[in-house]
């Protein structure tokens, strides 16, 4: 089958710039991913040519052998792929490695690429990272200790006794597969199956390790400085590159995902990159207006309240909200400001309050008055 134009596959201009690559690329992977698309073919197929078509594009040198040379130029020693078929594994690794790494992922970190490796790779380990707003705010470094599977330090990880080595699989020579050809009217078959001698790693071990018993692996811990970037949100989250599991007889690792979880506050709310803060204000300071100090997320700050303010009015505060991920703007801090109403009153107190009660310029207007005469009669 002749591959299509890796250009055409992501729907763009050979001149596209790397981001424009990106954001074809998200797109199209967003469609067709297999998790959208369970059980689909041919959904499946698209987002694997897709991927392999980003794979190719996001890399400056490979694309210009691409560029000049076309599919022929990608192949072989340039190809991390080495010109084997382009599977769905390697298509969820460039999602996941892309900057991608699943659909709430925010983190352009790359890297990682395709590990093509007979060595089954250790598994992910996920962790969730609970969050303050401030440190949402400012972005923070966080060291978590993870307990994980690191290679035995006996046989550093091949999982064979002192002295002996793993050998290869006399069933599959080492490929880890087997290939049986099947005859039929429709023609030949090519079968494609893991050894079952050697569960596709390609070596067997004769005499075992004592101390992980061939796996390779011990149980281990290890401490992890991890970045967050200013203004991420609750399911946001970051992959951090073969610290996962190390893989069984010396295996590639796997990785860690740390999952954001933003924790609630005390009494801000957050919407988007806003903030929301209730300001709460006497009837003097509404009637009268004031100058009132309130809490941001970077300290306090001065607000003016207008004479005549109403309860429900909204102030915004310039730029007090969180920073917006990866760009220098901050949202806002808004003010909902909230007439309060006193609930004790003293003699003196009460005395003023039924002094001015009827006074004419004190009433709500009109219009506000007259659908509170037809509550009126509702409740009574
Ligand atoms: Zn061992
Ligand atoms: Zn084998």
């Amino acid at each position: 089958m002749t591959k299509r134009d890796y250009y055409e596959i992501l729907g763009v201009g050979k001149s596209a710039s790397d981001d424009d690559i990106k954001k074809a690329y998200r797109k199209l992977a967003m469609k067709y991913h297999p998790d959208k698309n369970p059980g689909d073919k041919k959904a499946e197929e698209s987002f694997k040519e897709a991927s392999e078509a980003y794979e190719v594009l996001r890399d400056s040198q490979k694309r210009q052998r691409y560029d000049a040379y076309g599919h022929a130029g990608v192949k072989g020693q340039a190809n991390p792929f080495e010109g084997m078929e382009f599977d769905l594994s390697d298509a969820l690794r460039t999602f996941m490695s892309g900057g991608f790494g699943g659909f709430g992922d925010i983190f352009g970190t790359g890297g990682g690429g395709n590990r093509r490796d007979r060595k089954l790779r250790g598994a992910d380990l996920q962790l969730k990272m609970p969050l303050t707003l401030e440190e949402i705010s400012t972005g923070v470094v966080k060291k978590i200790r993870i307990k994980k599977q690191v290679k035995c330090t006996v046989c550093t990880g091949s999982g064979a006794k002192a002295g002996s080595s793993p050998q290869t699989c006399p069933d599959c020579k080492g490929a880890g597969e087997v290939r049986s050809v099947s005859h039929s009217i429709f023609g030949q078959f090519v079968n494609i199956t893991t050894c079952s001698r050697c569960h596709g790693s390609g070596q067997i071990i004769k005499d075992l390790c004592q101390t992980c018993r061939g796996d390779g692996r011990i149980s281990g811990e290890h401490e992890l400085e991890v970045e967050i970037p200013a203004g991420v949100a609750t399911g946001n989250y970051l992959s951090i590159q073969n610290e996962g599991n190390v893989g069984p007889k010396g295996g590639p690792a796997g990785d860690v995902i740390v999952i954001i979880e933003e924790k609630e506050h005390a009494y801000f709310e957050r919407n988007g990159d806003d903030i929301i803060y209730e300001l709460p204000v006497s009837f003097m300071q509404a009637a009268l207006g004031d100058k009132v100090k309130v809490p941001t997320l970077e300290g306090s700050a001065e607000v003016d309240i207008a004479a005549g303010i109403q309860s429900g009015k909204i102030l915004r505060m310039r730029s007090k909200g969180l920073p917006h991920l990866r760009q220098h703007h901050r949202g806002d801090q808004l003010l909902r400001v909230r007439v309060w109403t006193p609930t004790k009153l003293n003699k003196e107190e009460r005395q003023i309050f039924e002094k001015l009660r009827d006074n004419e310029n004190l009433q709500p207007p009109k219009s506000i008055k007259s659908v509170f005469e037809k509550l009126k009669g509702v409740f009574n």
